[in-house]
Formats: C-alpha cells, structure tokens, sequence
C-alpha cells in the first residue's frame, strides 16, 4: 500500500492510499479542479480513484467531495452526524454511503476501520487503512489524545497525525480570543507537544513513517516541527514528513 498526502492545512485536506488495485482519498477539502492538479502531481489518475473517506464536515474538509463523487462516479463514504451538519453539501444523494465508528468495511482490497476523535464536529472520525498485513492512520482534527487514539497508533506502520499548533505561539498569535480557547480547546486541534506525546507514548515497534500534518500557518512554524521530530527520531529507522498546505507530498510505501 501506498500513500500520498496531496495537501493539509486549514486551506484544505486531501490523502491519497492506495493499493494494487484499489485507491481512496481521505477527505476531499481542495476544488476538484486542485485535487485533479495534485493527483497530476502524484502520478495517479483520478479515474483510478474508488471512494472518498469524509472525517468530518468542516470545509477544510468536503470542499470538493461532492463534485469529485459526481463526476468520478464514486461514494463518499461519511457518517450520519457529518451528513446532516454539511448542512446540504454532502447531506443527500445516492452518492452517499453512511459509516459508523468502529464499523469496519472494503473498498476493493482495502480495509477501512473508521473511529471516533474529540473535534468540534457533529460526528468525526479519523481512519486506520489495511492491507496485506500494512496499517496507515490518517488521524487529523483532534483536540486532544484518547486512549482510543492511543491504540489505533499502536498498530500503524505509517502514522499521518495532526501537529497544529505550537502552543506559546498560539498564545501569542493573531487569533481573538475565542478562537485561541476553541483550537487549544478540548474538541480543537493537536498541539505539537500533544502529538510528540502521542508518538512517544504510542509509537509502536511496526511504525516506520510519521507524516505531520495539519499545520496552522499562524500558530506553528514547520521548521519547529521539523527541529522536534529531528532530535526525537534520531538514531531511529522510523522516516518523517511535514506535510504541506500549497504542494503534494511525497508517495510513501506503508
Ligand atoms: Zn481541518
Ligand atoms: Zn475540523
């Protein structure tokens, strides 16, 4: 299995997995004119596309799921919560297919196992995808580690995971008020330190690539990150990304 992150940030989110036969993307948050470009750029043809996994409402999120469905002649898959608070983009259509946390189901030969996160979203989830044995996370949007999240980490090869905020400068960033208590909130988003935690804690024996993801512009500085994840992996085989808002990423072999 292969995976691809096509772009991440609050200006969008699209993961591209796939397999031999088989191929998702996880979250459709770029026009479906930029999610063709991107694929462009990762070599794959979206012809070759099976089904687009939603995580959760926020446009960041669905911007072009509804199109790229359309015109691909795919389902999105999402669950019932998020449907209903798309608020009309992605709520009808025989397009749709509904998925519960922890309900495992296929697209072609990949295993899909959705589960609960803490966001401020009506029914968010986040992935684990198998196949042949290989186990990729795609787990953005979270305010905080569960022990949910603690296990699902355990058992992924590669691991895509939220690293938002730095949370000094958050602090001192250009967000009011609300909106620094809603992203460092309980249901906002990752900080750095939390998803450093996370991999110590969780990081297991089988984990061989760490993709950081879902960096805030204002809030966080990549070359942070990248400082952390440096010091933290060295002497380890386990290889490291910082995924990027404005271009694709590299593909990586889970
Ligand atoms: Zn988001
Ligand atoms: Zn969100």
């Amino acid at each position: 299995m292969k995976l691809c992150v096509l772009g991440s940030g609050s200006g969008g989110n699209c993961t591209l997995a796939y397999s031999d036969s088989s191929a998702v993307l996880v979250d459709a948050g770029f026009s479906c004119r930029e999610i063709e470009k991107r694929l462009k750029t990762a070599s794959f043809s979206p012809d070759k596309i099976n089904a687009i996994l939603i995580s959760h409402e926020h446009s960041d999120h669905i911007k072009g799921a509804a199109l790229f469905s359309r015109k691909y002649g795919v389902p999105a898959y999402l669950t019932e919560g998020t449907a209903t608070a798309s608020e009309g983009a992605l709520e009808k259509g025989d397009f749709l297919r509904f998925i519960r946390p922890e309900e495992d189901f296929k697209v072609g030969d990949l295993e899909i196992h959705p589960f609960s996160v803490p966001h401020d979203a009506a029914e968010p989830v986040s992935y684990l995808i198998s196949n042949n044995g290989r186990v990729a996370m795609i787990m953005t949007d979270l305010g905080h580690v569960t022990v949910r999240a603690v296990e699902k980490t355990r058992m992924a090869n590669l691991v895509m995971v939220e690293s938002n905020h730095d949370v000094e400068l958050l602090k001192i960033g250009p967000y009011p008020f609300y909106l620094k208590q809603r992203v460092g909130g309980k249901l906002g988003h990752l900080s750095n330190d939390a998803c450093m935690d996370l991999l110590a804690n969780a990081g297991g024996a089988g984990l061989s690539t760490v993709i950081f993801a879902h960096l805030s512009r204002h809030n966080n500085n990549p070359n942070l990150v990248r400082l952390n994840a440096d010091t933290f992996f060295s002497g380890s085989k386990v290889a490291f990304e910082i995924a990027s808002q404005d271009v694709c990423g590299k593909t990586h072999e889970v």
